[in-house]
This record gives C-alpha cells, structure tokens and sequence, in this order.
C-alpha cells in the first residue's frame, strides 16, 4: 500500500511574513492527517522554510535544480546546495519550466539524476497540452517524457511522478477521476514496463491541474492517484489541509 502524498507547489508566490503565517498555521493540522507532505517554496525562502518546519512532518522541497554540480551557471542552483540546507524533494519538468524556459526531456532527466545522486527525490512531471489531447497523444506524450528519464535512471529513486495536464493548471479545467485514472493506470503500466512489478507499485503517481477541497476526494479515490501536486490551492494553508485529509478517500 502506498502512502499518500501531497505536495504543494507556491510558484513564484510567498514573502518571509506569509510563509511564517502559513506554517505556523498548517503545523496542529499535520497530527489530523495521514499522509505525507511537502512544500516546495521559491529557492529564496527555502532556508527559511526549512528552519520553520523543523522537528515536524512536512517536507521542504525546491521547484527546479540545475543539472550541474558546480561552476560556470550564474543565477542558478546545485542538487548539493539544496541538500546542504535540508531541502529533500525538488520538482523536475514541471510544464511551466517546459514551456517558459526550455527544459526539455532529456535536460529533465539531467536534473532528475543530478538531485538522486546528492541523495533527494525529484518529482518528475509529465503531462500534455490540450492540442496533443484533442489529437489523441497523450499516452504517447507522457509515456515519451516519462522514458527519458527512466532510460537513464531506476524508477525506484525517483521520489514521485505526477501527472499534470497542461490545460488542467491553473485553468479550473479540473480533468476528470476516469480521465486522470487512464493516464495514471498507463504510467504506472510503463513503469512496469522498465523496472519491474515491485517498482510500479511503489512509485507514488500524483495528479496535478486545479485540485481544490471540492474535487480532491473523488480523483484520489482512483486507484493509481496516490495524491496530488497542488499549485493555487496550496497557497492557503486551510485548503492545502482540507487536500490532505482527502486521502483519506483512498
Ligand atoms: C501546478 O502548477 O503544479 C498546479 C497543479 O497548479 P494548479 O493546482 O493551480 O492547477
């Protein structure tokens, strides 16, 4: 049985007052819910968030790492640095770093093995615009961008895979539980595929794409949703808890 997982994502979102605020405000309802959690917060407050959540239960993650392990890479960040301050999990692939600034499959998978080899969880996400929907290649979409990174790495490193159509973030456009579940059931298929029954059943698949406290409970009732990767929602403490003890519908 996989434990849930719900990690929140804050974007480009937050000041050293609101996060404090937040923390201290999700803190007493960490002893109300089953599964695990984590935040992954701007590199800026990442210490801060770090020294904040210290002692509990909820994890600090980054949003994005560089591939490199030092040098010549002005304005950006080591999987060893993060290591260095606490941070354990990272975000790889997200759409928004696709789209907006470039990262391809194999530079995501680069970034993937980079946080592994300093010992953090990359959550890889995968996912296809409405365009590739409507032209019926999502499978074969996900299935492409999750396969770099398998070609390169054992699916058991990787801390999560989340799932995250591109028309679903942000936009209200919740997909639906079937939805969801089909493309989840054919990841979890292809993770077989490459590593194995054991590995395929352990890797927690996470749904991402406006996941609210209203439509939480029935996508993680799906049997390959073992939780969600939640953007605008995570952003208040109270809602990022109310998604949380939707787990509890698994
Ligand atoms: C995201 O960007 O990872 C995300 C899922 O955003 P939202 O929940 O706001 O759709």
């Amino acid at each position: 049985m996989r434990l849930p997982l719900v990690i929140a994502n804050w974007k480009m979102n937050g000041s050293s007052a609101a996060n404090t605020v937040w923390v201290k405000e999700f803190i007493p309802y960490l002893k109300e819910i089953d599964c695990r959690t984590v935040v992954c917060a701007p590199s800026v407050y990442l210490s801060q968030m770090v020294s904040l959540t210290e002692g509990t239960s909820l994890d600090i993650g980054a949003q994005n790492v560089n591939e490199h392990s030092c040098g010549a890479y002005t304005g950006e960040v080591s999987a060893a640095m993060l290591s260095d301050i606490g941070v354990r999990w990272a975000i790889v692939g997200h759409s928004e770093r696709r789209e907006l600034y470039g990262d391809t499959d194999c530079g995501v998978a680069l970034k993937a093995k980079a946080l592994i080899d300093a010992g953090l969880k990359p959550i890889v996400c995968v996912g296809e615009t409405l365009a590739q929907r409507e032209a019926k290649e999502t499978i074969a979409v996900v299935t492409r961008q999750l396969s770099a990174v398998l070609d390169i790495l054992p699916a058991q490193s990787l801390g999560a895979l989340a799932y995250e159509p591109i028309w679903a973030i942000g936009t209200g456009h919740t997909a639906t539980p079937e939805t969801a579940q089909a493309v989840h059931g054919a990841l979890r298929r292809a993770v077989l595929d490459f590593a194995g029954e054991k590995a395929a059943q352990a890797l927690p698949i996470l749904y991402g794409g406006s996941v609210k406290p209203n439509n939480a409970a029935e996508l993680f009732a799906q049997p390959d949703i073992d939780g969600g990767l939640i953007g605008g929602a995570a952003l208040q403490a109270k809602d990022f808890y109310s998604i949380c003890l939707a787990t509890k519908a698994r």
